[in-house]
């Protein structure tokens, strides 16, 4: 199919310096949790986005020196010229494809604790990093760079980019953002300095500009010079000659960058998740940069749509539609649009399970892209599939993220495949939990795979039958896979978390009643040990009928959502709809009247007056169809049934990445030979 003109301005070339960007798709730099440790897992996942058409492909943060060390956390690093051949493994692949390879350099100061470097953090002044946060609390506190320092510092970003150079990159930044060094330079809070370095923002400003300059004298004009700065803070101070301290810093440095990538300050305004922000939330921010500087600006936003790229550009916000998400989600998003196939992009949801995986410190995994990471290690490319092992017929039984993906993948192979689903309508747990709050952008996973599912001939859907073990053995087909889901159960925990039964007593509720369309009566206690959306999100859908409280024994409110950097919005959520919050306390008990709780620690009990109870807790794979196949024995050969598998929550209850990438494998690996090993392992070059 041919490209539609309306999109034609996304696919012109744009110069970044002395380098030029075949098109606007920029892939910023993003954490993928591969650190140099996975070379060659890290290349094929960056080289597989330049072969979809991104134009540039960067690295995430790369430590120019030990004294930025972010362990627990993954990240790369070139400190010496050891590091070199590792990164080069990445522009190779990346230059593969006719694309730009940016590296960004990276010194984290206060924000990195050097727990394994043991060097003691560097800073402006010794203010330690929003020392109350979780990741940021250590025990050995920055100390204050003297003039030596600043001279090292330079020193660092002139040899790692000396080093990007012979790597092979073709863009190399500067970093001056969320919280690492160079920013900490441009707030006068962390920046106390009496030197040439502090006070005014022309000084605050300094460091910045002399990286840049260093930069620039290391890599000549072989390599563009990024900028890469937040400007959320910066933009609410007003500045003494411009309307705001940002303003005042893109003035100052202007030209000297090649190009300027914008961005916020913090996790979660930065990589915004859907349930709080919309596509382009960044522009408030950034929509200013393009008229102070002549150099080319990227930006991100979770861009998805064609038409609010192309409305970027010509507005004149962005000259590089910046992508990490969106590029994780779909490495083929500029081609599909450069083929006029936009509607097949699979759109990122906003759910940031991407981000929860470098908390975690391991490689990206994501909710719509199963192969997301294991490009190399599994050999699983996004859009090319190995034909059909057999002429085998599948039945799914169960339409949700697992049964969906599993239905796409087998017929993107080429077998025929049968999709039966109880309901009337596909999606599973998200035909509910895409109507709670902030949710709707989740039901992208149903939808995307129903238009692939519904464009193959080769696919039946029998939505609307529950299928019992005697349905399916009349089916007639090689391999039944069982994508029956799981249900919430009434379980509570014991202070030491030990399961003590199910509380099934009247007006108690789980999230699959109110999935079943029960309204609770009001006044309502949400009780979550789950821990990750569902409880915030019900407590809060549950506050437009009537009065809700939330009870967790944990810390916080939905606390799991720490590692999606959704819990600050989910805290801010829940207090603007007037859910009170109790935190620590576990629920021991209901009598229609009230439930009765524990503090988690002291056991000191309480009462909260309440008509009904709602446990966000333990969910259970719903298997009983799964047993009664197994319970037919020789009854499934004859009935030509060569294997019966589960697969996603019907095999272990868990968030819907789980339940895709286990689809998917079933999928991937039906018919193909068995490997000695579940994946390929990489070692460090
Ligand atoms: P997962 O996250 O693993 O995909 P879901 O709970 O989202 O699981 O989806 C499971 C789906 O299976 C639901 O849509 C449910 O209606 C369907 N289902 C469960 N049991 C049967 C059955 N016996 N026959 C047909 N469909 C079923
Ligand atoms: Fe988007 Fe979620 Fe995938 Fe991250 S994990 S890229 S937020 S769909």
């Amino acid at each position: 199919m041919a490209r539609n003109p309306r999109f034609d301005v996304l696919f012109e070339p744009v110069h970044i310096g002395p380098v030029t960007a075949p098109n606007r798709f920029y892939q910023v730099p993003h954490a993928s949790g591969m650190t140099n440790a996975l070379p060659q897992v890290r290349a094929a996942f960056r080289g597989v986005k330049a072969e979809g058409g991104w134009g540039v492909v960067c690295t995430g943060a790369v430590s120019i020196h030990p004294s930025s060390d972010d362990s627990p956390l993954p990240f790369a690093s070139l400190w010496d010229d050891k590091d070199i051949r590792a990164h080069a493994l990445m522009t190779d692949a990346v230059h593969r494809h006719g694309s730009l390879a940016g590296i960004e350099l990276w010194h984290g100061g206060a924000c990195t604790l050097n727990r394994t470097s043991r060097i003691a953090p560097l800073s402006p002044s010794g203010m330690p990093w929003l020392s109350t946060h979780l990741g940021f609390m250590g025990n050995l506190r920055p100390r204050a760079m003297d003039a030596g320092d600043i001279r090292e510092l330079l020193r660092w970003q002139a040899a790692g980019a000396r080093r990007a150079m012979l790597a092979g990159f073709d863009i190399v930044y500067v970093y001056a953002g969320m919280g690492y060094l160079p920013y900490e330079f441009l707030l006068p809070e962390y920046n106390r300095r009496t030197d040439a370095y502090g006070g005014p923002i022309a000084n605050r400003v300094r460091l910045v500009k002399e990286l840049l300059e260093v930069t620039r004298d290391a890599v000549g004009d072989r390599c563009g010079v990024a900028l890469r700065i937040s400007l959320e803070e910066l933009r609410g101070r007003p500045g003494a000659h411009a309307p705001s301290e940002a303003h005042e810093v893109v003035t100052l440095l202007a030209d000297i960058p090649d190009l300027w990538d914008v961005k916020m300050d913090s996790s979660p305004t930065d990589c915004a998740p859907s349930r709080f922000a919309a596509e382009g939330s960044h522009e408030p921010i950034v929509n200013f940069v393009k008229q102070v500087t002549r150099r080319p600006v990227v930006g991100v936003g979770r861009f998805t749509s064609p038409d609010v790229m192309v409305s970027q550009v010509k507005r004149g916000i962005l000259d590089l539609i910046g992508g990490a998400r969106p590029s994780i989600a779909d490495p083929f998003l500029p081609n599909k649009i450069n083929e006029g196939r936009e509607h097949e992009i699979r759109e990122c949801i906003g759910c940031n399970i991407c981000i929860s995986s470098w908390h975690d410190g391991v490689p990206v995994r994501c909710t719509q892209n199963p192969t997301a990471g294991e490009e190399w290690r599994r050999g699983w490319h996004p859009e090319r599939f190995a034909g059909p092992g057999s002429d085998s017929a599948i039945l799914i039984v169960g339409g949700g993220p697992a049964g969906l993906e599993c239905a796409v993948t087998l017929a993107r192979r080429g077998y025929p495949v049968t999709l039966a689903d109880a309901a009337r309508e596909f999606g599973g747990r998200l035909r509910f939990e895409r109507g709670l709050p902030g949710l709707a952008e989740w039901g992208r996973v149903v939808d995307w795979r129903m238009a692939r599912l519904r464009e193959r001939p080769n696919v039946h859907l029998y939505p609307g039958g529950e299928l019992s073990a005697d349905d399916v053995l009349g089916l007639e087909h090689r391999h039944v896979v069982i994508a029956t889901g799981a249900r919430w159960t009434k379980m509570l925990f014991s202070t030491l978390e030990f399961p003590v039964g199910d509380l099934d007593v009247p007006g108690v509720y789980t999230p699959d009643d109110l999935a079943d369309g029960v309204v609770p009566p009001a006044p309502v206690v949400v009780f979550d040990f789950d821990n990750y959306y569902m409880g915030g999100a019900v407590a809060e859908k549950l506050a437009a009928h009537g009065s809700v409280t939330y009870v967790t024994p944990a810390g916080n409110a939905s606390a799991w959502t720490f590692m999606t950097n959704e819990l600050p919005l989910v805290h801010r959520a829940l207090t603007k709809a007037g859910v009170a919050i109790h935190t620590l306390r576990r629920v021991t008990g209901f009598d229609g009247t009230a439930v009765t709780l524990a503090d988690v620690y002291a056991g000191t009990e309480s009462r909260i007056g309440c008509r009904s109870l709602v446990i966000v807790g333990v969910r259970r794979s719903t298997d009983d169809l799964y047993e009664a196949l197994l319970a037919q024995g020789a009854a499934l050969e004859r009935a030509g049934i060569a294997s019966v598998t589960r697969i996603g929550d019907a095999l272990a209850p868990g968030a819907i990445v789980h339940a895709v990438h286990g689809g998917h494998r079933y999928a991937r690996e039906l018919d193909a030979p068995v490997a000695a090993a579940p994946y390929s392992r990489d070692f460090p070059v």
